[in-house]
């Protein structure tokens, strides 16, 4: 059933599963050794076609690390023709001249680079690969000759988390138009490296602290750089309750090439990962799917797959979540709620808030 509340806004788009790092919190697990994207050139075509006859999301070429796959630029030149916002993540090793002015060849319209750590020693040791700060900042500095625009994705858990001041102020340093904070997910690689996942206690902390640093700069009116948690939903919750608190009215910003709008999680509502084989899941975290787009076209399994759908029906979400009043702008993480309760409708883990209904209906027993 077509609904055009829920059209695609952004998509990441997992070109290769192949890299040339070995990261700890890995969402795909990927090595070199991991499989290329099982179709053609052709069949990215149709793909982006197809996409297109129901709207010109941002398209981020992704992996493993996407500049493996040789027919990178083409894909990426083929989603610009037809209307897509095309953007590139990688982990910055493989970025030279040559494959800057292909970028800008092609019309990439921004670059997102990870950066776990403010110095070598911390950000190899989480990537496991000797040099990546150094691969980082390289890649900054050709980005910076070429004027191509450039954001930094951070991953957190318990090994790196004392350092997250420190890589925002880096991440501020080397010019990125955005930082985006993210705490590791159970998923991947990640599964393995559970025991080092920041816990609700730890988050709630580092959202706190996000949220004194997004005030300051909507307060001094800083436009230099975005700032944003990613994938901690509840922070949307965190935040209007402290400016509450505050008794501050904060306008927040967004980024162009951003996930959408003003709410937490918008998995499966306006964005989704295809990855290397075609499947099609919510998200870029998202464990499982129900569809794959080189069976059926895209157009017609975004709007059919079950669990696409379900990720829609907010008002059938259980648990906490299902009573919350913020659930509107925050929606829980659904692959947090998958990975404790085998049931990706059920309550986020990570977020201990006890909505006022709860509370009510507690304080009501006899
Ligand atoms: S479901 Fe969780 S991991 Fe996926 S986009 Fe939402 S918050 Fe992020
Ligand atoms: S209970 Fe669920 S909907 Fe409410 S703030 Fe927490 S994660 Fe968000």
């Amino acid at each position: 059933m077509r609904n055009e509340e829920f059209i695609p806004k952004w998509l990441a788009w997992e070109i290769t599963r192949r890299c040339n790092l070995n990261c700890i919190h890995c969402r795909s697990s990927s090595t070199m050794e991991s499989e290329e994207g099982e179709f053609t050139f052709e069949e990215a075509k149709k793909l982006m076609d197809d996409i297109a006859t129901i709207s010109k999301p941002t398209i981020v070429l992704t992996g493993g690390e996407p500049l493996l796959r040789k027919d990178v630029f083409d894909i990426a030149a083929y989603g610009t023709e037809k209307g897509f916002r095309m953007c590139i993540a990688t982990n910055g090793a493989l970025v030279d001249d040559e494959v800057c002015k292909e970028m800008k060849r092609v019309g990439i319209k921004i670059v997102s680079l990870s950066l776990d750590g403010s110095t070598p020693e911390i950000h190899d040791d989480f990537r496991k690969q000797p040099g990546a700060f150094d691969a980082v900042i390289n890649a900054v500095e050709h980005f910076k000759r070429y004027n191509i625009p450039f954001l930094i994705n951070s991953s957190f858990t318990k090994r790196n988390a004392f350092d997250i001041p420190n890589v925002y102020k880096k991440a501020r340093e080397l010019g990125a138009k955005a930082w985006y904070m993210f705490l590791v997910l159970p998923v991947g690689r990640g599964e393995d490296a559970n025991e080092e996942l920041l816990n609700a206690e730890e988050a709630n902390y580092w959202l706190n602290w996000h949220y004194e640093l997004e005030k300051e700069l909507i307060l001094k009116g800083d436009n230099t750089i975005l700032v944003r948690p990613t994938c901690a939903p509840h922070y949307y919750r965190i935040f209007r309750q402290n400016a509450k608190r505050d008794g501050l009215d904060l306008k927040r910003r967004n980024l162009v090439f951003g996930t959408g709008g003003g709410k937490g999680c918008v998995a499966g509502q306006s964005i989704a990962l295809i990855d290397c084989h075609g499947w099609l899941k919510p998200c870029s975290y998202f464990p499982i799917s129900d569809v794959n787009v080189f069976d059926i076209p895209f157009s017609k399994a975004w709007f059919e797959s079950k669990i696409m759908q379900d990720m829609r029906k907010i008002d059938e979400f259980k648990g906490r979540c299902g009573k919350c009043e913020y659930l509107k702008i925050c929606n829980g993480c659904r692959v947090r709620a998958y990975w404790k309760y085998g049931d990706y409708m059920e309550e986020d883990p990570v977020c201990d808030y006890v909505p006022v209904k709860i509370r009510l209906k507690d304080n009501n027993k006899p």
